[in-house]
């Protein structure tokens, strides 16, 4: 089998790991990788949103599956793009992925599927927008439609700061176009889960719940980021829930992406918050596995990934992913700066004993030129440290170890990654 994983970062590396894991003779190509994915894969050197020399890879190494991992070439059309000339895909089609990269789209599908999420409208008017803002109750939430990295959504507890928001998405074009169209929508209360269902269009197979932690500091204080670390499984995520995620929201959601004639394949991943009567609500749609999500999520698979994605790639249902009994929980490493200005070239150590179970993904990492080859930092989210253990405590304590051993001038990172779900199983916590 001839694999090719699109991207670059933790997830893109914990892709190319589940899926070397599953079959080590495969040939695995990785565009453009990292540092960590060269002992797992061949790196081509080509950007993930350089659809016209992805596909000429694809083509030249006779590529027989294509796992897309960042949402902006599928929004791109790299999978209609590879579909086109007769290639595989894991992954949605542009119209598809619209479901992440516009929320006002998201919004129409599920007002139209009832689908439970909070009440929203969508402006492209300042005027409209502002005069609905003074009507809302607080809290407000304003989110940039278009795709904004992460940090399109703006909780905002009072309607000023809510009127604030909304000039800035569209008149200042501080967002560029993804601010162009904006979502005003309530608040909604409770604990969020991430949900990630592989899926052929109709049916889905349920990847593990995972929960990530947005903000860069401790105690969920701090700016918000990309993702500072995750656990799975999460005990929110009862069987129970997960068949009233099923039946509420994710097959309506399918069924009605089917009627519009853009169905969805790939993951597609539900971010929920559960609230405090335990009723699950859709904060946003992503069209792809999360980050930091899929470096705790895909160390507990024990077989059957591959296989699946093979097949909802070729249009089959998806077919069982089975699972480990066990708990991860992913510590990400951030370079100082991190969200607004990172700062880079700090030399990395890793040392070569690690805690048992861990295993160290790759994102904003290079190597220095020959002879030295050092390892640098080279992003905002350096590494995600995983822990995979028999217990939720266990790995909780391992990923701390294995994020505290390695050493980087300026490493900022969270030792309370999973807190909520310690707090749980605190006996003082019943
Ligand atoms: P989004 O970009 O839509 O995922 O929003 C980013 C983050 O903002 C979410 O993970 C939530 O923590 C928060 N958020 C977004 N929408 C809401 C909402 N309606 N109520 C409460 N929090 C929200």
């Amino acid at each position: 089998m001839r694999l090719l994983v699109v991207g670059g970062g933790g997830r893109e590396h914990a892709i190319c790991w589940a899926l070397r894991r599953e079959d080590p003779d495969a040939d695995l190509y990785c565009a453009p990788g990292n540092p960590g994915t060269t002992s797992l894969a061949t790196n081509l050197p080509i950007r993930a949103d350089d659809l016209d020399r992805l596909a000429d890879a694809a083509d030249m190494h006779g590529i027989d599956l294509t796992v897309v991992g960042p949402e902006v070439p599928l929004a791109l059309g790299l999978a209609d793009r590879l579909r086109a000339e007769g290639r595989a895909v894991f992954g949605p089609s542009a119209a598809a992925a619209s479901i992440e990269a516009s929320k006002a789209f998201a919004k129409e599908v599920m007002a139209v599927a009832r689908v439970p999420t909070a009440e929203s409208r969508t402006f492209r008017d300042l005027g409209q927008a502002l005069a609905y803002v003074d009507r809302h109750p607080e809290p407000v939430v304003v989110k940039a439609s278009g795709l904004a990295a992460g940090k399109g959504a703006v909780v905002c507890p009072t309607r000023r700061e809510a009127r604030e928001a909304v000039r800035v998405m569209l008149d200042s074009g501080a967002f560029g176009a993804a601010g162009s169209t904006v979502v005003v929508e309530a608040f909604l209360e409770g604990e969020e889960i991430s949900v990630l269902a592989v899926t052929d269009g109709s049916d889905v197979e349920l990847l593990p719940v995972s929960q990530d932690h947005k903000r860069l500091l401790e105690g969920d204080t701090g700016p918000n980021t990309g993702g500072m670390g995750a656990y799975s499984p999460v005990s929110v995520g009862t069987p129970a829930l997960l068949d009233r995620v099923r039946e509420a929201i994710l097959l309506p959601t399918l069924e009605e992406m089917r009627r519009r004639r853009t169905p969805f394949t790939g993951v597609l991943y539900a971010g929920l918050m559960v609230d405090p009567s335990g009723d699950p609500w859709v904060v946003e749609f992503n069209c792809r596995l999360g980050d930091p999500e899929a470096q705790a999520v895909l160390p507990l698979v024990s077989e059957g990934l591959t296989d699946c994605l093979w097949r909802v790639s070729h249009g089959e249902r998806p077919s069982p992913i089975r699972l480990r009994r066990a708990a991860a929980v992913t510590t990400v490493l951030a370079a100082r700066g991190y969200p607004d200005a990172p700062e880079t070239g700090a030399t990395i150590t890793i040392p070569p004993e690690l805690p048992d179970g861990v295993t160290v993904f790759h994102a904003g990492t290079t190597r220095s030129p020959p002879p030295e080859g050092r390892l640098q930092v080279a992003g905002g989210r350096v590494l995600s440290v995983t822990a995979v253990a028999a217990t939720f405590a266990e790995a909780q304590r391992r990923s701390r170890e294995g994020a505290e051993a390695i050493g980087f001038e300026g490493k900022v990172f969270r030792r309370d990654v999973g807190w909520r779900e310690a707090a749980r199983r605190a006996p003082t916590a019943v």
